[in-house]
């Protein structure tokens, strides 16, 4: 095995073994990562048209019994302080304001409250439905469904369906972390395991419901670890084709016990150099994958513009969070536009897409006479092997 034949490979348009992946991750450089990804990419999207959404981010509940060791997020369920449950009338302010600046998605996901069954999720999502039928909602995630199904002692396969009768249309690949046991077991313990994990992703897509996949990486796993986790979606989406997309991100350490645990070891924060080698690696080995999305929430801007490079073609969401609600209006002028600079100096056309990836986008899906050249010249220029 060595790291040209394998580049042949790729670029042949052939599969990789987990051995093989693991040897080119080990052995290739960055520079043959990304012109290996970015070749794929441009296999699956002549195009030079990078996509992102207009959405918001909702979670209806911080309270949760699961206690993931890198969660900042929640609160248990006696935390008076911390913990919310909102109420109805502040899920649909939300919703308005997002509809209000163009948004055309609620990404939802909650924790994992003791009392909130598939009841109470259906109820919202009916409610929601009732006033906003054309909101696409993208929501819950594995783990979530997972919880549900035992609050309210029914199937996770019911769960969905009654979910879905609701309104809720597909399902954020969330609560994945790294798929493999060794790992989950030490950063997740109560969480769904990974056989369940992705048993719920084939019920979703079983019954119609597109779904994405993600992995959060740089903690205690190895590159092994991500490995396997991107071969255990590979498999599952050779069964349905009902991934959408991946999103893979880098663990962040901030006020959550396994980053406390890791600086005490004298772990380091995994560098921008592996986040691209990872989703480089992604690009290459999800052969069965249409899109891979750049993480710019954690890597920043500059550093999405690359990941354009290392195979992806989608920058995420235009988020609406919390903290800019009464900036809504501000919202739509200044982060949507700096999301497509962002994307037009990285050599690409910037376009609006809905959940399913299909381009929504006022100008059309094809470029448009003299944006090209408004963009960076490596648009369609072609990296050279080193
Ligand atoms: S299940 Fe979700 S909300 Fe609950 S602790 Fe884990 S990551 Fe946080």
């Amino acid at each position: 095995m060595d790291v040209s034949t394998l580049s042949a490979k790729v670029l042949d348009g052939a599969r990789l073994s987990e051995q093989e992946g693991l040897f080119l991750h080990e052995n290739a450089g960055l520079d043959t990562l990304a012109f290996l990804a970015d070749e794929v990419r441009r296999r699956k999207h002549p195009d030079p048209v990078v996509t992102y959404i207009i959405d918001r981010n909702l979670n209806p509940t911080n309270i949760c019994v699961t206690d993931c060791t890198f969660c900042a997020f929640y609160a248990k369920p006696k935390d008076e302080v911390k913990g919310y449950v909102l109420d109805r009338e502040e899920i649909y302010k939300r919703v308005q304001e997002t509809v209000d600046v163009g948004g055309v998605q609620i990404l939802m996901q909650s924790g994992h409250h003791p009392q909130l069954g598939v009841e109470w999720f259906s109820e919202l999502f009916q409610d929601l439905m009732e006033r906003w039928p054309d909101l696409h909602l993208h929501a819950m995630s594995p783990p979530e469904i997972h919880h549900l199904s035992k609050v309210s002692k029914c199937s996770t396969e019911e769960v969905l369906r009654r979910l879905q009768a609701a309104g809720m249309n597909s399902m954020p690949g969330g609560g994945a972390e790294i798929l493999t046991e060794s790992v989950r077991k030490q950063i997740a313990a109560r969480k769904a395991d990974t056989d369940t994990w992705l048993r719920i992703m084939e019920e979703a897509h079983g019954i119609g419901m597109r779904t994405t996949a993600t992995m959060m990486f740089g903690h205690i796993e190895t590159v092994a670890d991500r490995i396997e986790h991107l071969e255990r979606l590979r498999q599952v989406q050779d069964r349905t084709g009902g991934f959408t997309a991946f999103i893979d991100w880098t663990f962040q350490p901030g006020d959550n016990p396994l980053g406390d645990q890791l600086h005490a070891e004298g772990w380091k924060k995994a560098t921008h150099a592996e986040y691209f080698r990872t989703t480089a690696l992604a690009r290459i080995y999800l052969d069965n994958f249409d899109n891979i999305q750049a993480s710019f929430v954690t890597q920043g801007a500059s550093a999405a513009q690359l990941a354009l490079r290392m195979g992806c073609n989608d920058f995420g969401s235009a988020m609406l969070e919390e903290n800019v609600v009464s900036a809504a209006g501000c919202f739509e002028l200044v982060e949507i536009k700096n999301i497509e600079r962002n994307i037009r100096e990285a050599g690409f056309i910037p376009r609006q897409r809905n959940q399913a990836y299909d381009i929504i986008d006022p100008r059309g899906a094809a470029p448009q006479p003299g944006e090209l050249e408004s963009c960076g010249a490596a648009a369609t220029g072609k990296h050279q092997l080193v």
